[in-house]
C-alpha cells in the first residue's frame, strides 16, 4: 500500500477567491500536488464539511457568523492552518469598512445608496449576521503559518505548501514575499 495522501482543507471567508485564483496558478505543479495530496473540503471540490486533515488554508478575513462556523470548524479538523492573503492577514480590503458603523453601512447598500430600488436591509434568518467589524483570522483561531500577498503568487504558494508536506518548516525567500 502506498503512503496516505496529506489531506488540504480550503476556504474563502471574506475573501475575493483571488488567492485561491492564485493557488491555481501552479498551473502543471497541481498535477504533482495531486500525486500526493488529496483535497477535503474546498471550493473547489463538493466536500460540505472538513473531515481530519493536515492542512487548512484560509483566504479571507471574518466578517459574518458563517465565516466563525466555517473558521472554527477547519481549526478543530486541521493540524496546520494557513492565513493566506491580506485579508485573512488583517482583514485586507474589506476591513476598510470598519471606519464606519454598520447599521450605516447597511443602510448605504439596501437603503439609500445608488441604484436601490426596493429600499429594504434583508433579513432572512437564513442570512448570516454580519460582524460589526472585519477581523483577521488570528483574532478568532490560532494561526500556524501566514502567507502575505493580495494575492501571494502561485510561486509562493507552491514554496510554503512543498514546505509543509515535506514536513519542512517554511521559509519564504525575499524574493517571493510581498504585501502587495
Ligand atoms: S488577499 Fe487579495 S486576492 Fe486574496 S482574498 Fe483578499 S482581496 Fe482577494
Amino acid at each position: 500500500m502506498g503512503k496516505p495522501k496529506i489531506r488540504i482543507a480550503t476556504t474563502s471567508l471574506a475573501g475575493c477567491f483571488g488567492c485561491h485564483m492564485s493557488f491555481l496558478d501552479i498551473d502543471e505543479r497541481l498535477l504533482d500536488l495531486v500525486e500526493i495530496a488529496e483535497l477535503d473540503r474546498s471550493p473547489l471540490t463538493d466536500i460540505k464539511h472538513c473531515t481530519d486533515c493536515d492542512i487548512a488554508i484560509v483566504e479571507g478575513g471574518v466578517c459574518n457568523s458563517e465565516n466563525v462556523h466555517v473558521l472554527r470548524e477547519l481549526r478543530r479538523a486541521c493540524k496546520k492552518l494557513v492565513s493566506i492573503g491580506a485579508c485573512a492577514i488583517n482583514g485586507g480590503i474589506p476591513a476598510l469598512r470598519n471606519r464606519y458603523d454598520l447599521g450605516d453601512c447597511l443602510e448605504e447598500a439596501f437603503i439609500t445608496g445608488i441604484g436601490v430600488t426596493d429600499p429594504q436591509v434583508p433579513g432572512d434568518p437564513e442570512l448570516p449576521l454580519l460582524l460589526d467589524k472585519v477581523h483577521p483570522i488570528h483574532e478568532v483561531v490560532k494561526v500556524d503559518y501566514f502567507i502575505p500577498g493580495c494575492p501571494p503568487s502561485g510561486d509562493t504558494i507552491w514554496a510554503v505548501l512543498t514546505d509543509l508536506i515535506e514536513g519542512r518548516e517554511p521559509v519564504l525567500p525575499y524574493e517571493l514575499t510581498h504585501y502587495d
